[in-house]
């Protein structure tokens, strides 16, 4: 599994930076964002380090469905409200002009009750 030794979410799937994890499998983790912009705002990221949505090849069409396919049921675990009254919002953002921070791709997933902090 590669990992960058600078890349802080690395870290945060490593274990040597502590985070709350809601989710974990053999690919992937979940885990509360440090400053939620919503009630409700995780992140699900890929184990292995992937620098962002640009990086992604023809392998990793998988993971990135796995990840997308898991907000649902993590959203509502986390305190979501269901569909159609409730639901989420995902962001993935993809470099400088995207407004990513972490060059480790990650998806935001965002719910709860309005209004929230962005958006
Ligand atoms: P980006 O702007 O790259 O899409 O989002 C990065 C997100 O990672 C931000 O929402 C930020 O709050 C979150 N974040 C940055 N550092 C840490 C950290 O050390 N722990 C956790 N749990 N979240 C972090
Ligand atoms: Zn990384």
């Amino acid at each position: 599994m590669s990992a960058d030794p600078h890349c802080i979410f690395c870290k945060i799937v490593a274990r040597t930076i502590p985070s709350r994890v809601v989710y974990e499998d053999e690919e992937i983790l979940a885990f509360h964002d440090i400053h939620p912009s919503a009630p409700v705002h995780f992140l699900i990221v890929p184990k292995r380090h992937i620098a962002s949505m640009a990086h992604l090849g023809p392998d990793d069409e998988a993971l990135l469905g796995r990840m997308m396919a898991l907000a649902p049921r993590l959203a509502l675990e986390q305190g979501c409200r269901p569909y159609p009254d409730g639901g989420f919002r995902i962001v993935l953002n993809t470099g400088e002009d995207g407004g990513q921070e972490v060059h480790h791709l990650h998806l935001h997933v965002m719910g709860g009750p309005r209004p929230w902090l962005k958006g």
